[in-house]
């Protein structure tokens, strides 16, 4: 038995590692970590604050509050405020007391719980799909579906701004795997012409709501290029859920499309569904290969009872209180439209769930971040490698639940700050005296 391994352990004898491997087992020579070291002395040089990781003190909502100061708060995907809601923590707390905090083990070993399948049969009846699967992590819904039903004969086209999960996905496949243009079908169907034949399956993916530009598919269009290529269509619907359409069913509510005409429908439930974990519905035969070969699946905890449950309840809110996505839409609309009128560059956004701020470069957008954070908003950077050198941007997410003060004080703030910047260098060339 092993012993003295409590807090009084002491310190192992280092162990003698051949010299001429010894910096292969150092962490701290990996170029990963090295690049990271070389973007933090960037930061630290022009005295840039890290915008990450910040401690969150309650319930995030419209405002949050960190060390003890309130935050106007962009960060946070609860779309619909539901979060707040008493009856989703009710129901939590009550899956908790029936069937504890923990499953412990995946669901084809330790067992599916009732309400387990309560959530799926709601989300089958959502897209009016045979049936519906809810994983325990949304990321690894999409790299373990993608993943584990294609193979080295097929193909997965997707969209260049897509989530990393989705390339995760593609990559573990073994598919020959290529984007297209970001919502350019012309591009699509150009590579469709010229490679179909070569492949087996073809795997078309989108999403719903493009979380970085916040602009939308052409679903329609779509669905057109995968009949006629005899593909499948993917749809991530992570940020339109209880967003688009008027009763916030997502993107083929929008779109005014038949949900049956899209073969897999992805979503996740950490978002407008204030829960964890990932969903897909569609075919029952994808979703039988699915609870049999989906890695993320088969060989991972099922969702706990407590999360499975406050996402069911949040699904039933979303549902019966329209308003909540009429409030959504009509705020985003507004943030949108007064951003662009004090001449802030929006990019493509359409003004739903999240509006980006176009800034430039790295520094500056990070800078711009911790200015907003001295005046009182909380919002997170995108900056390079995530987006293209030039790109950089803040992402707003607006709720059902901001105020329109808040979203004037924003724009107004963000404005001002912006003209002060401009006339600021913080290029990394200055910096570099390149
Ligand atoms: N898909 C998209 C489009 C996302 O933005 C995200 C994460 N924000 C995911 C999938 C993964 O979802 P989760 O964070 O719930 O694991």
């Amino acid at each position: 038995m092993a012993q003295n391994l409590g807090n009084n352990a002491q310190s192992p004898e280092p162990l003698k590692v051949n010299e001429s491997f010894s910096e292969k087992s150092d962490f701290s020579t990996l170029q990963v970590f090295q690049e990271m070291e070389s973007h933090r002395s960037i930061a630290d040089l022009v005295g840039l604050r890290n915008p990450f990781f910040h401690q969150i003190e309650g319930r995030a909502g419209p405002t949050v509050s960190i060390g003890g100061k309130d935050y106007i708060n962009f960060s946070s995907y609860d779309y619909l405020g539901l979060n707040f809601q008493d009856e989703v923590a009710e129901a939590a707390k009550d899956a908790i007391d029936q069937y504890g905090t923990s499953v412990s083990a995946s669901r084809p070993t330790a067992g599916n719980r009732p309400i387990h399948r309560a959530l799926e049969e709601q989300l089958a009846d959502l897209y009016q799909a045979d049936d519906a699967l809810v994983f325990v992590s949304g990321h690894s819904t999409n790299v373990s579906t993608i993943g584990d039903f294609l193979g080295p004969k097929d193909l997965v086209l997707y969209d260049a701004l897509s989530h990393n999960s989705i390339i995760v996905g593609t990559k573990l496949s073994g598919a020959t795997r290529k984007s297209f243009r970001h919502n350019d079908l012309a591009d699509l169907e150009n590579h469709l012409q010229q490679s179909r034949y070569q492949y087996d399956r073809v795997l078309i993916v989108v999403e719903g709501l493009y979380s970085m530009d916040g602009d939308l598919p052409d679903l329609v269009g779509l669905v057109d290029i995968k009949s006629r290529f005899g593909a499948w269509l993917m749809v991530d619907e992570a940020h339109s859920l209880g967003v688009l359409g008027d009763s916030g069913r997502g993107i083929f509510e929008h779109a005014g499309v038949d949900p049956r005409q899209i073969d897999i429908w992805m979503g996740t439930l950490s978002k407008t569904l204030c829960g964890c974990g990932g969903y897909i519905a569609g075919n029952g035969v994808l979703i039988e290969i699915l609870k049999y070969q989906a890695s993320g699946f088969m060989y991972s905890v099922g969702i706990p009872a407590p999360v499975t449950a406050a996402s069911m309840r949040a699904l039933q809110l979303m549902q019966q209180q329209p308003e909540r996505i009429q409030r959504l839409q009509a705020n985003g609309k507004m943030f949108l439209k007064t951003a662009q009128q004090a001449g802030l560059d929006t990019g493509n956004s359409q003004g739903y769930s999240v509006v980006p701020i176009i800034i430039g470069d790295s520094l500056r957008t990070v800078k711009m971040c911790n200015l907003l954070m001295e005046k009182g908003i909380f919002s997170i950077p995108v900056t390079y490698p995530a987006v293209t050198m030039q790109q950089a941007r803040i992402r707003f997410f607006i709720t059902s639940e901001h105020s329109r003060e808040q979203i004037v004080y924003t724009i107004e703030t963000m404005a001002a700050l912006l003209k002060e910047l401009q006339n600021q260098s913080f290029g990394l060339s200055e910096i570099l005296g390149e």
